[in-house]
Order: structure tokens, then sequence, then C-alpha cells
């Protein structure tokens, strides 16, 4: 038997440009026709998209389309175009970014959810868990997971970690709250991943073309190894000025 990989892919929101509705991010705002193009890519290579509680059904290759924060072009763009191709995704909502200018409304995240989408948690405020003491941590993950449940009329199993930051101490806060899956931004295809240890995901950047792209959710060839370095190191100067200020500094060099 083959050994099992399954490529995680993260997306933030779909924008062909700074104007419109949406939160424009100049790295991770990927255009509606390369999302398409992506999509299509994976139907044609043989790729079925699957929610997380569903992994161990079926034979053949399978991906998990992730979207991260809750912004409104999920609703406007995404589910459209993921309906259209009878294709499935789970999407991290902050629960406090509801309704705010640019998110999903209550609505929006009924309609995901009505639609067979997984509505998963993405924190309460997006502050970064590592960051938090522990009773602010449980809290994160208890109200987020309570308003999405309620806002969907569905179970919320999975949570991604804001900022991809979380460790051992986050992951059993988190199970102890009944979530099933854990969900990182450490670049990888899961190869022999363990119950319970947290999902790497590929992050999927508004400058990727369609051969960078397959190269990634293949995991194979020299992208993989250019991404996990890439990743690496931009964990640098993370370390290096701890969360908070690295969270500032992305934000001011992004908004140049
Ligand atoms: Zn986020």
């Amino acid at each position: 038997m083959a050994e099992s990989v399954l490529p995680v892919l993260m997306y933030h929101g779909l924008h062909a440009g700074e104007s419109g509705s949406g939160c424009f991010d100049s790295i991770y705002s990927v255009t509606p026709e390369s999302f398409a193009a992506q999509l299509d890519w994976l139907r044609a290579n043989g790729y079925r998209s699957v929610r997380l509680d569903d992994m161990g059904a079926g034979e053949g290759k399978r991906v998990v389309i992730s979207f991260d924060d809750g912004d409104v072009s999920n609703a406007t763009v995404a589910l459209p175009a993921l309906r259209e191709r009878g294709m499935v995704a789970e999407f991290f909502v902050t629960s406090d970014f509801i309704g705010q200018r640019g998110m999903l409304t209550a609505h929006d995240v009924r309609a995901l959810a009505d639609a067979g989408m997984g509505i998963q948690s993405h924190g309460r405020s997006h502050r970064l868990l590592e960051d938090l003491d522990d009773e602010a941590l449980y809290a994160e993950l208890r109200d987020s997971k309570a308003r999405l449940e309620s806002a969907s009329g569905m179970p919320v199993v999975a949570v991604a970690f804001p900022g991809g930051c979380g460790g051992g101490r986050e992951r059993d806060v988190a199970l102890g709250l009944g979530y099933r899956h854990v969900l990182g931004s450490v670049p990888g295809c899961n190869r022999g991943r363990r119950p319970h240890e947290c999902y790497q995901r590929i992050a999927i950047t508004r400058a990727m073309a369609l051969p960078e792209f397959s190269g990634l959710v293949a995991w194979r060839g020299w992208r993989p190894r250019l991404a996990s370095l890439r990743f690496r190191a931009l964990r640098v100067p993370k370390q290096l000025l701890g969360n908070d200020r690295y969270q500032r500094l992305r934000a001011r060099l992004l908004a140049r």
C-alpha cells in the first residue's frame, strides 16, 4: 500500500484587485481566475476534495481545500466555484470577524454550511494562541466554537491556529474541548502523520502560477523544498521579534 499523503491547501480571500468587497492582501489574495484554474487542475488530475471528517472514505487521491479568516469572498466567489464543480471546502472563520466590513455575515456562514461546506474555528479574535495564558486560550477556543456552531447549525470539529502558531498546549486544550482536527501552517503533505498531530498545509499565494501549484499539491520535485526553506527563513525574524512584533512588522511591510 502506498504511504498516505494528504495535501491541505490554505487559501484566504479571492480578489481580482484591491477595489471591491473583501480584505485584499497583496500576498494571500488569489484571483478568482487562478482559483478556478486550480480547481480545474485538481479535478483533471484525479483529486477528490474531502472534508476533514470524511478522510477515511473512498479510494484515490484526496485534497482538503481550506480558507482562513472568513473573508466575504468565501461566500461570493469560492462557494459558487466549488459548487459548480461538485467540490467541498473547510472554512476556518474568526468568530469576532463575522459581520465586520469585508467579512462573512452570519447569513453567509449559514449558507456555506447549508451547501455542505465545513465551518470551523480560526479563533475568536485572531490573537495568536501561543501568546495567551491558559484561561484566554481556553476562552478563544470555547467561545469561537460555540458562536460558529450557533451560526452554522453544525458541529465545529476543527481549528486552524491563527498565524499558524500553536503547539502541544494549544492542541491539548482544543482536543479537550471536542475539536478533532488541529491545523497549523508548516508546509508539507502530511506524509506519515500521526493521529491528533497538527496538519501541515500548503499556502496558496497570489503570485503562484499553475506549475508551482501543481508541484506543491503533488509534493514532488524542488518546489516543496523551496517552500520549506522559505518558511524556515521567515521563522527566524518571527523568533527574534516575538509573534506580536513580527505580525506588526509584516502588516507594515504589506501596507506599502
Ligand atoms: Zn488568519
